[in-house]
């Protein structure tokens, strides 16, 4: 882990780089994208000297694509920018997309109060090759974490995805392209900005602090003793059995159909009722792209709410994961983290 250093004047960020396509080259031998040093990024990126910024940067090691991520980065990264925080004005990090939602997400949760952006980034391209769209998703991301008001705040301190364009909160950012350069969405909630000749902020939708110039809290305890079930037509109740039920857990995700419905038939509302009895902390989040649930429209959702399923309104499952993993970690109490569930803590939701 190197950090590097440049001249200094005016916003200080730091660029975080933990791997990615973004900074991904061929590698000869095993003819598949492998991750190179960072420093060559920058030389990749002599636009971004025309800054009058100071960035510093700092590289991960080992670097990772994505797929590899686990919430040791994510602590990590949360560890990094507290210790870094009264330095910088704002904070860049690079990051594969695969996992990109799950990483913002988390960081939302695990960052409260926040003052400075941090904002994720990363391409569709390698940023060597010549139609990358890695120069503009940095060098954008760079500008909006340096941007500040007339009395000198930030404009955007919030964990965000920058990404085409378009930047959203992190925690309403999903992964829905492979191969377009729009690879990410916001479809429960608009985005915070679009980058055209001006970068245009919704400054109406942007998170504030409370106050300016406290640290904000980080809480770097995470229960990762969460599941996820995605129904299905054809899934059997041994299947939802061991998933809602195990040993191994404290709370499931259930992926629900269209606004959180799951099958009405009496096998699997006794499993759920099961799981509710013996403490499960059960979430309902629709697998649909868009929209909310609500357990009180049709019969087979009212019977999940009546067995005690907690409502997961309009949330990602990215972020649902990341807010579960964070409240577990914060409370022994089923209780404590059903209430911190209904509540809305960093704009995931909206009531
Ligand atoms: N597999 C890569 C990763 O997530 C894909 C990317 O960066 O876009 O690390």
């Amino acid at each position: 882990m190197k950090p590097t250093e440049s001249t200094s004047e005016k916003s200080a960020l730091l660029l975080i780089y933990t791997g990615g396509t973004i900074g991904m080259k061929e590698d000869p031998v095993i003819q598949a994208l492998k991750p190179f040093n960072f420093s060559q990024i920058l030389e990749e990126v002599p636009e971004l000297g025309k800054f009058a910024y100071r960035i510093d940067t700092y590289t991960f090691d080992p670097l990772i694509d994505s797929s590899d991520i686990e919430p040791n980065l994510w602590l990590s990264l949360a560890g990094l920018i507290e210790e870094k925080y009264d330095e910088y004005d704002g904070f860049v990090i690079l990051h594969g997309t695969d996992t990109m939602a799950y990483s913002a997400s988390a960081l939302s949760f695990m960052i409260e109060g926040l003052t400075k952006p941090v904002i994720f980034t990363g391409s569709q391209l390698p940023i060597g090759t010549p139609r990358t769209d890695g120069k503009e998703n940095l060098i954008s991301s760079v500008e909006i974490a340096a941007a500040k008001d007339t009395e000198g705040h930030a404009i955007v301190p919030e964990v965000c995805i920058y990404f085409d364009n378009v930047l959203m909160r992190g925690n309403r950012a999903s992964k829905i392209n492979s191969d377009n350069f729009r690879a990410f969405r916001s479809p429960n909630f608009p985005p915070l900005a679009e980058a055209g000749i001006h970068i245009r902020y919704n400054s109406g939708l942007i998170r504030r602090p409370a106050v300016w110039d406290a640290r904000p809290v980080f809480h770097k305890s995470l229960d990762t003793r969460v599941s996820i079930l995605k129904m299905h037509p054809g899934i059997t109740p041994q299947i939802v059995r061991t998933i809602l039920c195990g040993n191994d857990t404290r709370a499931v995700i259930i992926e629900t159909y269209g606004a959180g419905n799951a099958p009405s038939k009496e096998w699997f509302i006794s499993i759920v009722r099961e799981a509710s009895a013996i403490g499960k902390i059960l979430l309902n989040v629709t697998q649909c792209m868009a929209g909310s649930v609500n357990m009180d429209i049709y019969a087979t959702g009212k019977c999940l709410k009546e067995a005690g399923v907690v409502n997961g309104y309009d949330s990602t499952t990215e972020s649902a994961l990341g807010k579960l993993f964070h409240l577990l970690g914060q409370h022994t109490s089923s209780e404590s983290v059903k209430t911190g569930l209904e509540c809305d803590l960093r704009g995931e939701i909206s009531k």
